[in-house]
């Protein structure tokens, strides 16, 4: 009986799972005259048109694309030239060769190239196959700059904040932010430290993005709605508390395993819902622990 239940649970997930995949939905929202994000599955897609033609940052995974350009179409009939990645991730870059097809450049830091050309191997360690023509062509290391359909389009790299290939693009005439991964709105963010993350580029990727935006910009997190400079200041506070709270507790000598158990490092924000998502609270913990003692 006790086989038959569980059997019948993960039948009926399986089911979920199927049905969420067949229904992806893309919900497209005006952030400015002539910028949209895109909400599908996976990281948010940032979209700029004009006589120029098409801007696009990321593009999530390639079985959607036809759903991402049937979105597309419907903001502009104009080629897709450019494709910013933000980094590397499956989430953001999936749809890459799909997109170089549709005759995009695509522009990413070095790092995600260099990611991407070596992702030799599957998960469960079985050859996977590198296909060049969802590399980025364009690399850079520090910033470039695009002047595309009147507006200059600021991309800068951040380091070591979600991966070590993070880019932050910035259009300046939209006052449009997309802040792939280095910003999750409202959650406990992934940091991925063995693509080389960190705790403390996380936060200061938070500080710069701060810095060169105002009251009226559209910030797009990499995943969750649209955010603002105000939501931007609670969420690096949120991470300023939380990693202040776990040098303490790491100053005085606690264990891993103690410290991953220890809730009061993260309380104050696991009630305000940031461990709801993707990252629990446990999960946040284990990741500042890791970040903050790796020499
Ligand atoms: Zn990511």
């Amino acid at each position: 009986m006790k086989f038959l239940i569980s059997f019948l649970a993960l039948a009926l997930s399986f089911s979920i799972l199927n049905a969420q995949q067949k229904e992806v939905i893309i919900t497209t929202e005006k952030l400015s005259d002539n910028t949209y994000v895109l909400f599908g599955r996976g990281g948010n897609i940032g979209i700029q048109t004009g006589e120029d033609g098409v801007f696009m940052i990321d593009d999530q995974f390639a079985n959607i694309t036809p759903k991402i350009l049937e979105a597309i179409r419907k903001l502009s009939d104009k080629p897709i030239r450019f494709l910013q990645n933000t980094h590397h991730h499956g989430d953001h870059t999936g749809g890459n060769e799909n997109i170089a097809k549709q005759g995009a450049v695509i522009v990413a830091h070095e790092n995600v190239r260099k990611r991407m050309a070596n992702n030799t191997k599957n998960r469960d360690g079985s050859p996977r196959e590198v296909i060049k023509s969802a590399l980025p062509v364009i690399t850079f290391k520090e910033d470039v700059t695009f002047h595309f359909n009147d507006e200059d389009i600021i991309v800068f790299h951040v380091h070591n904040a979600h991966t070590d290939g993070d880019a932050i693009v910035y259009l300046t005439g939209s006052n449009v932010l997309h802040m792939g991964d280095t910003h999750f709105n409202g959650r406990y963010p992934y940091i991925d430290l063995n693509a080389g993350g960190s705790i403390e580029g996380y936060i200061s990727a938070n500080k710069k993005a701060l810095i060169i935006i105002n009251e009226d910009t559209k910030i797009i997190p990499g995943h969750g709605p649209i955010a603002s400079k105000t939501s931007l200041e609670a969420y690096i506070k949120m991470l300023e508390e939380i990693t202040a709270n776990a040098k303490a507790k790491i100053a005085r000598g606690l264990s891993k395993e103690d410290f991953i158990k220890d809730t009061s490092i993260t309380k104050t924000y696991d009630d305000q819902g940031y461990g709801s998502g993707f990252i629990n609270s446990e999960r946040m913990r284990a990741t500042l622990y890791t970040s903050l003692t790796k020499k």
